[in-house]
């Protein structure tokens, strides 16, 4: 169907978007153990929330299970991105496994964070969604201490036993401005809620959030790529609707873009969570060139250069090694 069209067909491609530090540093993680190691490498839980990654990995011999109970005794095993409670390093310990955390540093700052503040003898409001690998590991390190809050009417119910000796920490891939509102509920009911020494929300996910608020109110239409369990993917479309985009999709890959779709869109907006490969985002850009979508312009809100260096044990490794 020739849909009319007012104005130019075009896309805005948000940057950063894709691949952030953390997940990079995972990826190669788990690529370098299978080179070292040979297969088969087991993960546990998907290393990264991206099912092209997951595949991918999987064929090169890679066998990802749920828990470690499914992991033979001694077997070389990696920790995903998301990170992991306490006692999952003892189970880990258990059975003699031999291990490579690939935690992201930044979920791991927060872990810490979450120690520190239980030591202390206060009440950590962890803001995140319950059932999230990373929220089940940052609650594990102090669950006697900590209340989850998914969401602002959470917020509004919750019953803290000493509002005086209150802190709040986030998961690192909501919504910044749901979380800014959910701290703004607690803050009126529980006046001396103290903030985190520094945001728990990373840079990853607030810059992806800025770039795709900056192209959203020209947008038809916005695409982004990223799974259905990445937490900063589905929020990332959630902020292209806040934000002024007539109608926002997300996709796995190029093939589930449905043409029914571009009925009257110029603008097409254009973004991927950060566990997705670039890759991804170039074979929808591929398609989008197909449908008279050509003309790119790149919208760039930030510049990154993070990166940070493998697991230790895997250096340590591969120092030996050689
Ligand atoms: Fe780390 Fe943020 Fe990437 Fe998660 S999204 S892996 S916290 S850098």
């Amino acid at each position: 169907a020739a849909a009319v069209v007012s104005g130019e067909k075009k896309v805005m491609l948000a940057a950063p978007r894709g691949y952030c530090a953390g997940v990079d540093r995972a990826v190669i993680a788990v690529e370098k153990a299978l080179e070292h190691h040979g297969a088969p490498v087991y993960v546990r839980k998907e290393i990264v929330h991206n099912r092209h990654v997951v595949d991918t990995l999987e064929q090169q011999g890679v066998v990802f299970v749920e828990e470690l109970d499914e992991v033979p005794e001694g077997a070389l095993t990696v920790f995903s991105a998301h990170g992991v409670s306490p006692a999952v390093v003892n189970e880990a310990a258990e059975r003699n496994l031999q291990t490579i955390d690939a935690t992201c540093p930044l979920v791991t700052k927060v872990h810490r964070e979450a120690v520190r503040f239980a030591k202390q003898n206060r009440s950590i409001l962890l803001i995140g969604h319950e059932g999230h690998e990373e929220v089940e590991g940052t609650y594990g390190e102090a669950p006697e201490h900590t209340t989850i809050i998914n969401n602002p009417e959470e917020a509004r119910t919750v019953e803290v036993e000493d509002p005086d000796n209150l802190i709040w920490l986030s998961q690192t891939t909501l919504s910044v401005d749901e979380t800014l509102e959910i701290v703004s509920i607690l803050r009126e009911r529980f006046p001396n809620l103290q903030d985190p020494p520094s945001d728990d929300i990373c840079y990853a996910t607030s810059n992806r959030q800025a770039a795709i608020k900056k192209i959203s109110p020209s947008c038809d239409l916005v695409i982004v790529v990223g799974s259905a369990n990445s937490s900063n993917s589905v929020r990332l479309k959630e902020v292209a609707v806040e934000y002024g985009a007539q109608r926002a999709e997300r996709v796995d890959f190029a093939n589930q873009v449905d043409e029914s779709w571009f009925e009257g869109v110029a603008t097409v907006g254009l973004s991927s969570g950060a566990s997705v490969p670039e890759v991804l985002v170039q074979e929808v850009l591929t398609l989008l060139a197909e449908y008279g979508y050509g003309s790119v312009e790149e919208v760039v809100t930030a510049e990154e250069d993070i990166i940070f260096s493998l697991p230790k044990e895997l250096r340590a490794e591969m120092k030996k090694v050689g």
